[in-house]
Formats: C-alpha cells, structure tokens, sequence
C-alpha cells in the first residue's frame, strides 16, 4: 500500500487549498507555488504513486484528467492561446509528490519544452 501523500489530505479537504473543481474520480487546486498566470495541479481522488504504477483500471480517472484539463483552460480564458499540460515521473523528471497529478500551465508564453 503506497504511503499517501499531502494531496490525499486536500483531496478529503482536511488541509486548505484552492480546489476549483471536483467530481468522483479528480480534483483540480491551484499550485501552491505558480510558475505562471495559471499553474492547477489535476490529481486522480484515488492515489497513484506514480506514471509506473498505472493500470488499465485507472484509465477512467486519467482520461478525466484531460477532459477537466480542456474544461479549466477554457475557464480561465487561455485555451486559445495555449498551454502546457506536464506529469512528472520520478527522480530525473523532478517529481517530488508521489500522488500522479497533471500539471496545468498557462497564461504567458512558456518557452521550449525541454532545457538544453
Ligand atoms: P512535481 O514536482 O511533483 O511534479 O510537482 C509537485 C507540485 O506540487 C509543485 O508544483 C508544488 O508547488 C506543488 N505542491 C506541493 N505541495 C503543495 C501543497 O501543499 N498545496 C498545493 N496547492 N500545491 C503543492
């Protein structure tokens, strides 16, 4: 059983955050920490540590993950412009909370993809 993290906690609302949508499989909040105009992470309600441990069983939660993710670009007005839709995974992408969670960023234009 994979130890849960604080994500866990703001999915049950035991810790305050800035939750802007939720439904039975996703919730989405507003990164504590934005690295730009618009910064949400969109999280699977059920606790996935990991890109690697997804299972056939997850793809309902994770295709919602997109639909939630088209549906808050458009909210907050930066669909046409664009933005970029990041997941981590593991120590060389960075990933520092072992709760999957789609990052949602946008609202200034954000450069290459990749560092050199
Ligand atoms: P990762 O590096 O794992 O892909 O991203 C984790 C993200 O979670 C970071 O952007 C970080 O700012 C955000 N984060 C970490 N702790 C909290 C928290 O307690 N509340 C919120 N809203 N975001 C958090």
């Amino acid at each position: 059983m994979a130890e849960e993290t604080i994500f866990s906690k703001i999915i049950r609302r035991e810790i305050p955050s800035d939750i802007i949508y939720q439904d039975d499989l996703v919730t989405a909040f507003r990164d504590i920490s934005p690295q730009a105009p618009t910064h949400v992470l969109i999280v699977p309600n059920v606790l996935i540590p990991t890109v690697n441990d997804v299972t056939a069983d997850h793809e309902l939660a994770l295709g919602r993950l997109f639909t939630v993710a088209a549906k808050i670009a458009k909210e907050e007005g930066i669909a046409e412009d664009g933005y970029r839709l990041i997941m981590n995974c593991n120590r060389h992408s960075g990933q520092e909370v072992f709760h999957i969670h789609m990052h949602l960023v946008g609202g200034r234009p954000l450069g290459p993809l990749l560092a050199k």
